[in-house]
């Protein structure tokens, strides 16, 4: 597979999603520790990805918060971390949100399928996601994926 350079695919993303940000009243802001960083990612698996967890954050952040990417990297993967600032996900959830269909969001609005596509597709490029609460609130959405498949 080819190696591609990740912080373009990232700024799209969040271009394409720059109406969602301005209707919700959140600001986002995005660092990358290396800017040319590459890796061998399926761009729109990758984009599919990002655009999963910043709708969730996006729907849980209050107005005039902020949703972070955050990028960092060692020799051999990198490390993505999407925080925001909502109500974080309590505790006894935690083994259920990538279990397709689950949702805690009233009926027609989600289908629960965000974040087992997102597992889905983490699993495939061999990485790992794991959450965890920011503080002193809302959560942080970490993926760990290899720069060489
Ligand atoms: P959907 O968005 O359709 O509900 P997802 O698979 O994307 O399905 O998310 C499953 C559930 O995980 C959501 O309904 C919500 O309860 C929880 N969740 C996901 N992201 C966040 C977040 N950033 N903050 C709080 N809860 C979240
Ligand atoms: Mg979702």
């Amino acid at each position: 597979k080819e190696f591609t350079q990740i912080k373009p695919i990232i700024d799209q993303a969040l271009k394409l999603l720059s109406q969602n940000f301005q209707k919700a009243e959140i600001g986002y802001n995005f660092k990358i520790d290396n800017p040319s960083l590459e890796a061998q990612i399926d761009t729109i698996q990758f984009t599919q990805v990002l655009f999963n967890l910043l709708i969730n954050a996006i729907y849980i952040s209050p107005k005039k918060s902020i949703i972070s990417v955050k990028v960092s990297n060692t020799s051999s993967h990198f490390i993505m971390e999407i925080i925001d600032e909502g109500p974080g996900i309590p505790g006894d959830l935690n083994a259920k949100i990538y279990e397709p269909f689950f949702t805690t969001k009233p009926v027609g609005e989600g289908s629960g399928l965000g974040l087992s596509v997102v597992h889905g597709i983490i699993k495939s490029h061999r990485g790992e996601i794991i959450n965890f609460d920011n503080k002193p609130t809302g959560t942080v959405f970490q993926i760990k994926l290899p720069l060489k498949m």
